[in-house]
């Protein structure tokens, strides 16, 4: 069976149909709807092109070529990975942060509504789901103890325990962007002070290269350069851009952000015990860069860190496509269960 999967962030939609291992072999991107009926709507008419290519059998039609016709045309399930928080039974938006109207707002059920019940919807949250796809198809194959972090705009986070993902009693665990990492430290946008995501995301990059730039003008010539002249339109991807050139501030930036990682990881260790941890986001595509400090800071943090194995820290594989695949695959095991 196909499964139909979502990734509902605040400003698009990503759409993509699986086949029964995962792969993605449709898809659709949208700008998201800002009234939750209209996301519905939307869902629901992009289930309905994906059951019209089944159904044809046209781009669809490759995955053996004797399935029967109810075979041919089925989505057996709805995965969505949601901006937010989820409720334990994976049906409710209980708050969302970037689209305000998802409050308690029961997307399972309405999307179900929108598709007249003919399958069933899932939803999870994306950091979640993109932690479980990481874990099926992507870096985390193997292991049984990981934990996802995402450094992205903030720090989305992720626990796979004993082979399951870990969602905690009222489906809010894995919120790592969010641990006090500094007592009445910077303001957060979930209303605390100091929480990890402050100092371990695309944003703080960004603080920590303004601040760098402000403080050794001498030095900043490229980092200017790239800003063209205004330090407040720096962004990382001229950061990673001088970085990669050997630029000093740049690598600042970069090692105050791995270092953060690294001393997150090490409570986490305290906490969980995992033996990988799969750092993803844009800004991981500097690799060693970022993973090098993280990975130092990691082993100097660690508790009892000379008397005990070291979790192996490694970049993300499934990229972007890690939320789809795992709400895919999240929404086949509910099926099934
Ligand atoms: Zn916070």
């Amino acid at each position: 069976m196909h499964a139909l999967a979502f990734d509902v962030g605040g400003t698009k939609i990503a759409a993509g149909l699986c086949d029964d291992e995962d792969r993605i072999i449709h898809r659709w991107r949208i700008p998201t709807p800002h009234d939750p009926a209209d996301i519905d709507a939307a869902i629901a008419g992009i289930y309905r092109e994906a059951k019209g290519l089944c159904e044809s059998g046209g781009t669809v039609g490759a995955s053996g070529g004797t399935a029967d016709s109810a075979d041919r045309s089925g989505i057996g399930s709805i995965g969505i990975s949601a901006c937010g928080n989820v409720t334990s039974d994976r049906r409710t938006m209980s708050f969302a942060p970037n689209i305000a109207a998802w409050h308690d707002y029961p997307l399972a059920d309405t999307v179900e509504a929108a598709i007249g019940h003919e399958c069933p919807v899932m939803v999870e949250n994306d950091a979640n789901c993109a932690g479980w796809g990481e874990y099926v198809h992507g870096a985390g194959r193997g292991s049984a103890y990981m934990v996802l972090l995402t450094v992205g705009t903030g720090l989305g986070g992720a626990i796979i325990a004993d082979g399951k993902l870990y969602r905690g009693a009222f489906g809010m665990a894995g919120e790592l962007g969010h641990v006090a990492m500094v007592p009445d430290g910077d303001f957060c946008g979930c209303g605390l002070r100091g929480c990890a995501e402050r100092y371990i995301s695309g944003n703080a990059l960004e603080r920590f290269a303004r601040s760098a730039v402000r403080r050794y003008p001498d030095r900043a010539g490229r980092l200017m350069e790239l800003c063209g002249g205004n330090v407040d339109h720096l962004r990382g991807a001229m950061i990673a851009q001088a970085v990669k050139e050997g630029d000093s501030l740049a690598q600042y930036a970069f090692d105050k952000i791995g270092e953060w990682l690294g001393r997150v990881m090490a409570q986490a260790s305290a906490v969980l015990d995992p033996e990988l941890y799969v750092i993803g986001g844009g800004v991981v595509e500097v690799g060693d860069v970022l993973l090098g400090p993280a990975r130092r800071n990691f082993d100097r943090f660690l508790e009892a860190g000379a008397h005990r194995p070291h979790a192996r820290i490694v970049a993300a594989e499934a990229g972007q496509d890690a939320g789809l695949i795992g709400a895919a695959n999240l929404s086949r095991q509910v099926t099934a269960g």
